[in-house]
């Protein structure tokens, strides 16, 4: 039987260093409900990479646990682990390989007719499908064929099959040309819904689709309110 994950999240008393001579978040306790959409706002340094590494348990506690749906983290089995948390990166890192295949890349078992959905829903079947081989052109290690915000798109697809409870962005900052971001924002809200959603927000476009805005200084949230409060 397969665990499935509400997506509560919560950081219960957490430290965290990277070294022993720096703590970066000094006991930190924040709860995420399930489905809601966070935008973490800060400065550079602030902590808020460090937070979303600590969600996807790519680095454990010094102190104090991180929770999904009231369970460690570190007593998850690493396979529920993957499934319910997703992490997309600034780079939306393409591997050799189809599209389709970089599409399916955390559920290899999926359909051409699942990954073609995933596409749709996010809005990237019809610049697929007009690429020469459709799912099935080859895109390079760089991601040479599609462009910043093609490759985006992609890896939204991806998270959008692999549908995890908890889906953690650090949003791109490299501008994209003004349609790919209108068809990424679009995708976004998408790809956004029915899943708690922590996004490292680099626009205010994002930031007002958010639920809740999360503004972190120095390993602390300053600030916790609506959009329209901050
Ligand atoms: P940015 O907006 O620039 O991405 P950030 O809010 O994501 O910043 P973090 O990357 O979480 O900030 O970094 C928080 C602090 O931890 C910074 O002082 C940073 O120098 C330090 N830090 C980050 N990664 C490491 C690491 N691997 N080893 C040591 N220190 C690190
Ligand atoms: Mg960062």
């Amino acid at each position: 039987d397969l665990w499935k994950a509400t997506g509560a999240v919560r950081f219960d008393d957490v430290q965290f260093a990277y070294t022993a001579d720096r703590v970066i978040l000094p006991h930190f306790t924040l709860d995420l409900p399930a489905g809601q959409t966070i935008a973490l706002v800060g400065s550079t340094g602030a902590g808020k990479s460090t937070l979303a590494k600590l969600i996807s348990r790519f680095y454990d506690p010094t102190q104090g646990s991180v929770q999904l749906d009231g369970v460690d983290l570190r007593d998850l089995h690493p396979k529920d682990l993957r499934r319910a948390i997703v992490m997309v990166t600034q780079e939306a890192y393409l591997f050799s390989g189809s599209v389709a295949e970089n599409i399916a890349i955390g559920k290899p078992e999926a359909t051409r007719d699942e990954i073609r959905r995933a596409a749709t829903a996010v809005g990237a079947h019809d610049f697929i499908e007009g690429l020469p081989n459709g799912y099935d052109t080859d895109v390079n290690k760089r991601g040479g064929r599609v462009s910043a915000g093609q490759r985006q798109l992609i890896s939204f697809a991806r998270a959008f099959l692999a549908d995890p409870a908890v889906l953690i962005l650090d949003e791109a900052t490299s501008s994209l040309d003004i349609p790919s971001e209108r068809l990424v924002q679009e995708a976004l809200q998408t790809l956004l819904a029915d899943r708690t959603a922590v996004i490292i927000a680099h626009r205010l476009s994002t930031v007002a689709i958010a639920d809740r805005v999360l503004v972190m200084e120095q390993g602390t949230i300053i600030e916790d309110g609506t959009p329209d409060e901050l």
